[in-house]
């Protein structure tokens, strides 16, 4: 464990602010109960930071996430800043954080809680007992790749892309891969389209080489249709799921829509250096300032923190039972909420959770 941590806190737009006080609030009742110290410094990003300053991220705040251990993110985006040109718009500030922070590894759970399986669109009996990680290669491939461009070929317009990847490239998010599964249930699956793309041949031996250092986990390996599919089919038998940058965006996604609420899916970005903490879910506009959003990502999202940064994961296992715990209680915040359970704001759905941390 990390005696102290230093956090750039970046609220945000929308609900962001709601929900960061949330999970600073559990932070603070973390640090009671571990000991550990907290440095939170606040600062500006997106459209907030577009009306003070003009600029989605100003320097200043990059200064402050370069002088954190890690980063909380709430969310940016709204009406107000839609009609802005796109690299003056709030959501061009975290692509840039990202850039700058070379933060090449993308982890996103999926877990299905007892309590909401009647919120996923499978049935309980596929969903149950879920619990899986997609980790997705963020800073190479195809989104980044070059040549690529529209141009005019033969009395026509052609669009290509390249899709490209360095052995380092594959060897440090396989690395990464299975050091995350020895903490968890010691397997991977490695996604890709190695029938088909030379890029994807390579990308399978070498995370088969990186494979021979962690001969205490399982790796298997998948194409991306067949995944895509045994995600619906099967979802249980996944624990780590290792891919690049544009089968991870799109399996990511099918993985977190298994589970049902957006407001409940946390996510970590993480570099050589930095580290970047954030709910999956946007600024929603249409709840904010109301006290109804659900704070359970961004909290989830502060336990995952906790576990990698801070290196203290007994912290991050009490916010998630706490969780667990709230749920079966029936407390729901309005997005979760069914008939039968107790409706709850923002601020007593925080409540109770801090409650049974304290109390475990
Ligand atoms: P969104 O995720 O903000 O909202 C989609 C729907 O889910 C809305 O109905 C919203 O009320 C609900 N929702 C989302 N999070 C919730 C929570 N914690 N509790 C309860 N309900 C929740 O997506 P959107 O509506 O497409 O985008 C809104 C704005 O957010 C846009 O400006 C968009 O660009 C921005 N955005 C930002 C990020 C980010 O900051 N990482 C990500 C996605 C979208």
């Amino acid at each position: 464990m990390k005696k102290s941590c230093k956090i750039a806190v970046l609220p945000g737009d929308g609900i962001g602010p709601e929900i960061m006080k949330s999970a600073l609030k559990v932070l603070e009742a973390i640090s009671e109960k571990y000991g550990i110290q907290f440095e939170f410094k606040e600062a500006l990003v997106g459209g907030a930071a577009i009306d003070e300053t003009g600029d989605p991220l100003p320097e200043e705040t990059l200064k402050l996430c370069k002088e954190s251990d890690a980063i909380l993110f709430g969310a940016v985006g709204g009406e107000k800043w839609d009609n802005l040109p796109t690299d003056k718009r709030p959501e061009k500030g975290l692509l840039r954080i990202r850039k700058e922070l070379d933060l090449f590894a993308n982890l996103r759970p999926a877990k299905a809680y007892n309590a909401l399986l009647d919120s996923s669109p499978l049935k309980n009996s596929i969903i149950k007992g879920v619990d899986l990680l997609v980790l997705r290669e963020l800073t190479g491939g195809i989104y980044f790749g070059e040549p690529r461009g529209i141009e005019e070929k033969n009395g026509e317009r052609v669009g290509y892309n390249t899709m490209i990847y360095y052995e380092h490239e594959i060897k440090r998010i396989g690395k990464l891969a299975f050091e995350l599964a020895r903490s968890r249930r010691k397997k991977v699956t490695s996604v890709d389209k190695a029938n088909v793309l030379e890029v994807s041949a390579l990308w399978r031996e070498v995370i088969t080489e990186v494979h021979n250092d962690y001969a205490d986990v399982e790796l298997e390996h998948m194409y991306v249709d067949n995944c895509a599919m045994q995600l619906i089919r099967r979802p249980k038998d996944f624990d780590v799921i290792v891919t690049g940058n544009m089968f991870g965006d799109i399996i990511s996604d099918e993985a977190g829509a298994l589970t049902g609420s957006l407001g409940m899916l946390p996510s970590a970005s993480i570099g050589e250096r930095y580290a970047f903490y954030e709910p999956i879910h946007g600024s929603a506009p249409d709840i904010a300032g109301k006290g109804i959003a659900n704070p359970v990502a961004m909290i989830l999202s502060a336990a995952m923190m906790l576990e990698i940064t801070c290196k203290l994961p007994e912290a991050a296992r009490d916010i998630e039972e706490a969780v667990d715990k709230a749920l079966e209680e029936g407390y729901r915040t309005t997005d979760i909420w069914s008939p039968g359970t107790k409706k709850v704001s923002t601020e007593e759905m925080t409540e109770v959770i801090i409650n049974h941390i304290k109390q475990s």
